[in-house]
């Protein structure tokens, strides 16, 4: 599955970052830009997410997506612009000989944390 492949990646990101973390904070919310070019279906990107960060710090925090939209530059007309992500064609002169800009990018943007109670809790079970 094409969405646990980009998730394993970004749990290894946002693990290395809580890492760095002192004192150690828990993770209640991850953020990502998801480009419109990229084609991941958001539920099986939340699936890959609690599989992944099962046992980990992570685990429990929920996973929000937001798009970001495709933008090209035409080289034919040099008409720049958002397009659909299905139809990458100049929107001044239709030609698909255009340079995406963005749109096939997937980044973590940002993590939430809040700090966990105390040291005896993180102990128990
Ligand atoms: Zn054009």
């Amino acid at each position: 599955m094409h969405e646990f492949a980009i998730c394993e990646q970004l749990v290894a990101t946002v693990l290395e970052e809580l890492a760095r973390m002192t004192p150690p904070k828990r993770l209640t919310c991850v953020r990502i830009a998801v480009g419109g070019m990229q084609q991941v279906v958001p539920e099986s990107m939340e699936m890959a997410f609690d599989v992944l960060t099962q046992d980990t710090p992570a685990e429990g925090a929920k996973l929000e997506m937001r798009r970001t939209p495709v933008v090209l530059d035409c080289r034919k007309c040099g008409w720049h612009g958002e397009a659909k992500p299905n139809l990458i064609r100049c929107g001044g002169c239709s030609s698909g000989d255009v340079q995406v800009v963005s749109g096939k990018e997937l980044y973590l943007e940002s993590l939430e944390v809040e700090e966990t109670p105390n040291a005896e809790c993180r102990t128990q079970n």
